[in-house]
């Protein structure tokens, strides 16, 4: 049997583990802490078109040398095991990568997505149009003003919406949103009315559904609760290697022996990235590029791309061959049993049409990789 060990805990270390665990590999998960995947907004952006993504040279997902019919069908298989396994830990999703729609977050300001919770479903945009729409307040909760955001609904999208206020009377004094988590949806009066909540709350009513997050978000706290089950808490700080191989990853006293790992360790928050003057891989000094050239070799050029637009600096990560093992400065694959997955690969927009799709589908091949 193939031990794989998976280094983090987000969905792209979760879609991992989900395939290298349907190859019947023995999979660890190590992960030291929350990534960006518990400050996801709720709506998953998966791929928006095939087609386009394929004609970027250095988008991960180009680089898996898939055809747009082999990719479609790693998406489907990737998606719907992650839904199916997320179903069984209590979150239903609804939709999948071939569909998409918009939904509003607290401020009213719309976000496209392919993958929901069933519990932001029925707030698509478009099917709220010609309905009359409640959005639900709660007098005592300082960061948010559902007056502001049944105004946005109304000017930006056409919604006929207004606002309810309900008091919460055992809410602290100046109560934030995150103080509404967990507790159940008040009722509100308004009747024959979609009613459009917070995020947080639990036991909405039939006709309630949740709006979109912003950091903190309980879309992504959810999530992360999810999918960290299982996972061993820690901290990697350095590898053993021999002859081309990783033979361990450590964690203080504590020695990982596996066949194959997967670096699944995210972007900055995650902290597979270190953003110094120039960006590096810190656990083993991989090659960090942007647009398919060394960050370290572009000297002041990438800062002056970033202070024009600082989604440059986004764009930047790791590059992979169609194995997904990642490279080295010079292009070579330094390590033949090490993969690389998620946000931690460089060469799209990281908050853009893909922002869930790269770290599902590079973890799920990943995955699939490492195991066979
Ligand atoms: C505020 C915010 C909102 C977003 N909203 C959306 C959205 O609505 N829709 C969308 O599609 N995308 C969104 N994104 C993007 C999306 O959340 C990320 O692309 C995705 O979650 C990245 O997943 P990941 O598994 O690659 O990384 P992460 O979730 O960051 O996971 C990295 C993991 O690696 C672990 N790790 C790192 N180093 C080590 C180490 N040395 N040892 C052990 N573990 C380690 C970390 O602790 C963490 O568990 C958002 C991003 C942000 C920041």
């Amino acid at each position: 049997m193939t031990k794989v060990l998976v280094i983090g805990g987000g969905i792209a270390g979760y879609c991992a583990a989900l395939a290298a665990r349907r190859n019947r590999a023995d999979v660890t998960v190590v992960a030291k802490a929350p990534g960006a995947t518990a400050l996801y907004a709720g709506a998953m952006e998966i791929v928006d078109d095939i087609e386009l993504v394929l004609r970027s040279p250095h988008h991960p997902l180009t680089r898996l040398g898939l055809d747009p019919v082999g990719l479609a069908a790693e998406l489907d298989a990737a998606v719907s095991t992650l839904q199916l396994a997320l179903g069984k830990e209590g979150l239903q999703f609804h939709g999948s990568w071939r569909t998409r729609g918009r939904y509003a977050d607290i401020h009213g300001l719309a976000r496209p997505g392919n993958v929901v919770p069933q519990s932001v479903a029925p707030g698509e945009l478009g099917a709220l149009s010609g309905k009359r729409v409640a959005v639900i307040g709660v007098p005592q909760v300082g960061d948010y003003d559902a007056a502001a955001t049944a105004q946005a609904l109304k000017e930006l999208h056409g919604i006929e919406a207004f606002a309810e206020d309900i008091s919460i009377a055992e809410l602290p004094q100046a109560a934030a949103l995150t103080d509404l988590y967990g507790r159940r949806a008040p009722s509100p009066r308004a009747r024959g009315a979609a009613l459009a909540y917070p995020p947080g709350f639990t036991n909405l009513p039939p006709d309630g559904f949740e709006l979109l997050a912003s950091p903190p978000s309980p879309h992504g706290w959810r999530l992360q609760q999810a999918i960290a089950l299982g996972a061993v808490t820690a901290q990697i700080t350095s590898f053993e290697t021999s002859r081309g191989k990783i033979t361990a990853a450590r964690a203080g006293n504590r020695t990982f022996r596996a066949d194959t790992f997967i670096l699944a360790t995210g972007r900055h928050i995650g902290g597979g990235l270190l953003a110094e003057r120039v960006t590096t891989e810190p656990l083993l000094g991989l090659g960090v590029f942007h647009d398919g050239v060394p960050a370290a070799g572009l000297g002041t050029r990438l800062h002056h791309l970033k202070y024009l637009d600082p989604a440059e600096e986004m764009r930047l990560g790791l590059m992979t061959d169609k194995r997904l093992h990642p490279l080295a400065e010079d292009g070579s694959a330094p390590y033949s049993n090490l993969y690389a997955a998620g946000a931690l690969l460089g060469g799209y927009d990281y908050s853009g049409p893909c922002g869930f799709g790269v770290p599902i589908l590079t973890g799920w091949l990943a995955g699939q990789y490492a195991s066979k």
